[in-house]
């Protein structure tokens, strides 16, 4: 396992819309526990591929005892709404105010391609909007109200 360098604003990758996954094999599994192992080394609960310069559909979330990956993943249905600041490993020192969906139906692959649906409520929801973004290329900033973290 790898830990991998996460990029940080401006850089066109995070702007990039990235591609579906089309092959599943051992190189997706190793990108998805090198992308577990770097999101824990920066202390993030979240990383989508873009971050570490991929620019294909996974992203990972870590938050508690919910650790999933998501390959392909797209939003089907969104309910409620939540107010949150969300930071972003790649923005370091920025956060937003963002208003988001509380609950989310996701359709998308696992790491052996087979598809599966998942409702997400709360906090991870709001982690799982805010990856999916990064694979089309949205970041906070283009969300909210940006203010800077003063002490960090
Ligand atoms: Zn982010």
């Amino acid at each position: 396992m790898t830990v991998l360098d996460v990029i940080f604003y401006p850089n066109d990758v995070l702007r990039a819309n990235s591609e579906p996954v089309t092959v599943f094999g051992y190189a997706l599994k190793k990108l998805i526990s090198d992308m577990f192992e770097t999101m824990d080394a920066y202390d993030g609960i979240g990383l989508a591929a873009p971050q570490i310069s991929v620019t294909k559909q996974v992203l990972v979330v870590g938050h508690k005892s919910q650790r999933f990956a998501l390959v392909n993943p797209e939003i089907t249905s969104f309910s409620g709404v939540s107010h949150m600041e969300e930071g972003c490993l790649s923005l370091p020192g920025v956060l937003v105010d963002i208003e988001r969906a509380e609950s989310i139906v996701v359709r998308a692959k696992d790491s052996d391609g087979v598809d599966f649906e998942m409702v997400y409520s709360g906090l991870v929801a709001t982690i799982v909007q805010h990856e999916i973004d990064h694979l089309k290329g949205v970041l906070i900033t283009d969300l909210g109200t940006t203010r800077l973290q003063i002490d960090e």
